[in-house]
């Protein structure tokens, strides 16, 4: 927190309008699940198999200057270096957040060791059974909670990252957090997910109004002991409380096609530098009140947590209401207390696609 908060504030300082707090280092697509919200391992094959080379990802790290990696893909771990990748971001005092679904968690566990710098992760959409649904294999969950288990007994950080999708039940999802909390993770991050046109199931994801209903339900009259690795007014944005913009330059991603513009999500195009990315993208013409489409329903981590920072750092006001959310606030609600006991929406069915053959659909459950 003090690394993020010194930061923003010489950037501040600085007069820098535009400045990256989390790179978001893709260094590979390829993937060991084929999740039906996913829009990352739909490329073809010859893409699929690229993989960015240590010296690739060093020197956008360092073009790029954000005290925060977090290195998602694709399944970093298939990266034949990740372990290089990894001693050279803790070695330039990087914080790393490296993003896992843990199948191979264990396998390679041997490849790393504990550093405060260095943080696994771990994608858990929920309990068991909502866990399995969402990344289409049955017994993904107990894989990931074993190695999760395995890490944090070596000396591992370790957080869990969730996404959201419609159709999740609250009450199940602060059940899932209680599981967390006990497992002993450091703290979790949530997203809601985000409507990719290249994904398989387009059924699930969430509108705005959705989704700020489904987070006031699950955030609300939050339990002490829940520990959440996220900016308290992001959450707070989340449960309809806040708005802001997107800040899509807050969370840039450099990946095998090089400087993607001008999010995470979406791809307008490449830039060869940082500098490039950072001038040439019309910033103009993204975040919901832009009226671009793509941008309508998007209230993701990786556009709207940056907004979240830079507003604690832009004004007394937001410091404070950051002090209040951290130390103060308990989200007491009553109606939200009333929405836990809404019967469930019918599960629908998810779609199961194979990795390497996108083309090749078959429903996994009715
Ligand atoms: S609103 Fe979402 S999709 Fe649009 S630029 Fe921001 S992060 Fe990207």
């Amino acid at each position: 927190m003090w690394t993020v908060a010194s930061y923003v504030i010489r950037q501040k300082l600085a007069g820098r309008k535009q400045y990256p707090l989390v790179l978001m280092l893709e260094p590979l697509f390829r993937c060991n699940l084929a999740c039906a919200g996913c829009g990352k391992i739909q490329y073809p094959a010859h893409i699929l198999k690229k993989d960015l080379s240590p010296e690739e990802c060093f020197r956008a790290v360092d073009e790029c200057g954000a005290p925060m990696v977090s290195i998602p893909g694709g399944e970093p771990l298939m990266h034949p270096e990740i372990d290089k990748i990894v001693e050279g971001l803790v070695a330039r005092r990087k914080y790393i957040y490296l993003c896992t679904n843990a199948l191979l968690l264990k396998e390679k566990i041997n490849l790393f060791k504990p550093s405060k710098y260095l943080t696994f992760s771990v994608h858990l959409d929920g309990q068991r059974e909502e866990h399995d649904l969402a990344v289409c294999r049955e017994g993904g969950y107990d894989i990931a909670v074993d190695a999760v288990k395995e890490a944090l007994k070596r000396g591992f950080r370790v957080t869990t990252n969730t996404t959201l999708f419609d159709g999740a039940n609250p009450k199940s999802v602060r059940a899932f957090f209680d599981e967390m909390m006990d497992l002993g993770v450091e703290g979790m991050m949530l997203s809601p997910g985000y409507s990719y046109d290249k994904a398989p199931d387009q059924k699930h994801f969430l509108g705005r109004a959705r989704t700020r209903r489904m987070f006031r339900a699950i955030l609300s009259n939050r339990k002490k002991n829940w520990q959440f690795n996220l900016s308290p007014l992001f959450l707070e944005f989340l449960m309809g409380k806040r708005t802001y913009p997107c800040t899509p330059w807050g969370m840039p991603t450099y990946n095998v096609f090089g400087w993607q513009k001008p999010c995470y999500l979406l791809q307008d195009g490449y830039a060869e530098s940082f500098k490039e990315l950072i001038e040439t993208t019309e910033w103009q013409n993204y975040g919901t009140e832009s009226g671009n489409p793509a941008c309508a329903n998007c209230m993701v981590h990786s556009g709207y947590e940056a907004s979240a920072v830079n507003a604690t750092f832009s004004s007394l006001e937001g410091f404070l209401a950051t002090v209040k959310a951290t130390l103060f606030t308990k989200y007491e609600d009553k109606e939200a207390l009333r929405m836990l006991d809404e019967p469930e929406a019918p599960v629908n069915p998810l779609i199961q696609i194979s990795p390497g053959a996108s083309h090749d659909l078959q429903e996994t459950r009715a």
